[in-house]
């Protein structure tokens, strides 16, 4: 991880060239992509939208053209690196940049929210952990979408589908915190997923402090199997053997390089879409710009939206699909009611503890000596590996009811049952899963990541450029234990409040607004103060930076304090256009016949751990329920005539 935006951009723009590559796909201009009839348009070339059109173009017979805002960052090595993730934080040439309102439970701050402007979306800027949810996430899903078709059979098979898990290097002996069973694992997927080639000893150690604190020292069989209670480090979506080794697995190359050559499949980078154009209730095309020039294509049976969970919301709503006092408000006429667009968002609230270490304990911070960082960079340029290719690896789940009284517990879940007449019927149904998840002892309520390195919390939150500056070398260097809150109950918003495509939409996640959210980051602050207390990790820590050393964490006020100075997303936004509310099962957006979302944004609940597996996974079931709705429906009708 290395931080600073100080690096020169290497966009590849329009050209349909990707380092001297020319890739067939990618369309050249407006006049060329709109040369091609389609039968899906695709808005949003992200991880989801790339997924389904390479999904949907394995039938010659189907023409697909996708429109992406973003640039071709194909080749570009701040994407292809995966230690220089930070550095396309705040970078508008890979970063929407947007901003939250004021956030009132986080003393007033406004936050960035980071997503992914560029082919392959936010797959592209992504830290590149590769969690998955639990089972009982999925069944939840099944259970509030009120359809079994989205339970945990069905994802676990979507999840296979979209990796391949790459083979341990041999160098790496000790396996012990790299549990995994290879019959959970994908053999063939567009996604390549491995386990980093080297620790650091404070990452080990990390582990056995949590190990101890929670009395949890069993590791889980195979973190994706459904079950991932316990401490272990995960898999990165990092390819480690091929031409790309060391080099960072995301949908543009998994879906979009990888199949560039289909001659029905169309790409369209720097083009964003500003509205779907209705006829009734069908869709029969939509409108984008392109070198400032405002174009439209048709599409003969579906418009497929992928914007993420901030702008899928804001295309229906420009569209004038929504809820009509939102539309009005900002002079958009309603054309379909749908109430349930751009509410229900929700998003991993995080908090941490940042701890400076004594001399002799590296920690990530290594990297800014000059001579370390020299052969880290000659190691991956000549071999494809080394510190430069690695990822934040070092994690793990626990419940809730370790670190909280029985008092503690039955107050928070009294704060959730109080609130269920105030909600929507479909909340009402999440807050009852929320309910099962706190009183269940093997729940993966928080989720803890150790980053090595030490973190920057005052700026942090209003820009992410921040939030892990770069080292001094000579000075102390720290790590940073960050617990994240994986089930929320807070609901916040994202709508529109103009008719203006180019101005970002009002995002509100309304951290904290639940005090059960509060009250569970509180016990995580709890148990991560005592993991820096462990007899494994207190020897190598000189002393607490924040939260400042006077506060008592083991105080549930002063935690609960701690947590609203102190609160993150975990860059996690999801259920927007939630599956089951504003879409129906099959995606479809309610109240239209012919337009489907599918991202971040239709999660009907939030799942435990890191989300793009369950992205890929959704864009993948996607795929298969507009083939049987139309490739395969096609088929049944031809055969029985
Ligand atoms: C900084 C960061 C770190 C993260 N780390 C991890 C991690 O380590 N592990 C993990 O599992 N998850 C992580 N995530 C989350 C995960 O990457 C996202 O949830 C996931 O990629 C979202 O996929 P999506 O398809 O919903 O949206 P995106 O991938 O964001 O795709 C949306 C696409 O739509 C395009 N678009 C938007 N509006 C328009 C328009 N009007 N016209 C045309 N195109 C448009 C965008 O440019 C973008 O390419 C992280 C996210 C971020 C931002």
């Amino acid at each position: 991880m290395v931080a600073g935006n100080d690096t020169e951009s290497h966009s590849n723009g329009v050209s349909g060239h990707t380092n001297g590559v020319q890739l067939p796909a990618l369309s050249t201009s407006a006049e060329d992509f709109l040369r091609h009839n389609y039968d899906y348009i695709i808005i949003g070339g992200g991880t989801a939208g790339l997924a389904i059109a390479a999904r949907l173009t394995e039938n010659p017979d189907v023409s697909v053209g996708v429109l992406e805002a973003g640039g071709n960052k194909l080749g570009d090595i701040m994407v292809d690196c995966p230690a220089m993730t930070l550095q396309t934080f705040s970078n508008p040439d890979y970063d929407w940049k947007f901003k939250t309102v004021p956030q009132k439970h986080n003393k007033e701050k406004i936050h960035h929210v980071i997503r992914g402007k560029a082919l392959g979306g936010s797959s592209a800027i992504n830290h590149m952990m590769y969690v998955r949810g639990s089972l009982q996430d999925y069944d939840d899903w099944a259970t509030i979408a009120d359809d079994p078709s989205w339970g945990a059979e069905s994802m676990k098979y979507y999840m296979r589908r979209h990796q391949t898990l790459e083979p341990i290097d041999e160098k790496v002996v000790d396996r012990a915190t790299m549990p995994f069973v290879g019959e959970h694992h994908g053999t063939s997927g567009p996604v390549r997923t491995s386990f980093n080639e080297s620790f650091l000893p404070i990452e080990h150690d990390f582990i056995k402090a949590c190990d101890e604190v929670t009395g949890m020292s069993k590791k889980p069989t195979d973190p994706w199997s459904g079950d991932h209670i316990g401490f272990f480090n995960t898999l990165g979506a990092v390819c480690r053997t091929g031409p790309n080794k060391g080099k960072r697995a995301y949908a543009a190359r998994g879906y979009f390089a990888a199949n560039a050559e289909r001659p029905n499949l169309h790409v369209l980078c720097n083009a964003p879409v500003t509205s779907i154009e209705l006829d009734g209730d069908r869709a029969t095309g939509v409108k984008f710009t392109f070198e400032g020039s405002k174009q439209k294509v048709r599409m003969s049976r579906e418009v497929i939206v992928c914007c993420g969970v901030l702008q899928s919301p804001q295309i229906l709503e420009l569209s004038g699909i929504g809820d009509p006092d939102v539309l009005q408000a900002a002079g958009v006429e309603c054309k379909i009611q749908n109430k349930a667009v751009g509410a229900n968002f929700q998003d991993h609230a995080t908090s941490g503890l940042c701890w400076e270490v004594n001399q002799g304990n590296p920690t990530l911070e290594i990297i800014y000596d000059p001579s370390v960082m020299e052969a880290a960079q000659k190691q991956m340029m000549e071999h494809g590996n080394g510190p430069l290719t690695n990822i934040i690896s070092t994690q793990g789940f626990f419940p809730y009811k370790l670190f909280a009284s029985e008092s503690e517990q039955a107050s928070t879940v009294k704060s959730i049952e109080d609130s269920l007449d105030t909600v929507t019927p479909f909340q009402r149904k999440q807050y009852e899963r929320i309910i099962a998840h706190l009183k269940d002892n093997k729940s993966a309520n928080l989720q803890m990541l150790l980053i090595p390195s030490t973190a920057g919390p005052e700026k942090g939150a209003q820009d992410q450029a921040y939030l892990f500056p770069p080292h001094t070398p000579g000075t102390p260097m720290g790590i940073t234990a960050v617990v994240c809150l994986q089930y929320p109950v807070s609901r916040g918003t994202v709508h529109i409040t103009s008719s203006d495509p180019n101005e970002h939409p009002r995002i509100d996640p309304a951290f904290l607004s639940h005090p059960a959210d509060a009250a569970v980051l509180a016990a995580g602050l709890k148990m991560t103060d005592q993991v820096g207390k462990s007899k494994h990790l207190a020897d190598k820590i000189s002393k607490r930076l924040f939260p400042s050393p006077e506060t008592n964490l083991q105080d549930t006020k002063q935690a609960t304090e701690a947590v609203h100075d102190f609160v993150l997303s975990e860059y996690h936004p999801c259920g927007s256009v939630a599956l089951g509310d504003a879409i129906d099962t099959k995606l479809v957006v309610k109240g239209t016949k012919n337009v489907r979302v599918a991202d971040a944004s239709i999660f009907p609940n939030h799942v435990s751990g890191n989300i793009v597996s369950s992205v890929y996974a959704v864009a993948e079931k996607a795929a298969d329920i507009i083939k049987a709705d139309w490739d395969y429906a096609a088929l049944a009708k031809a055969t029985a005539g």
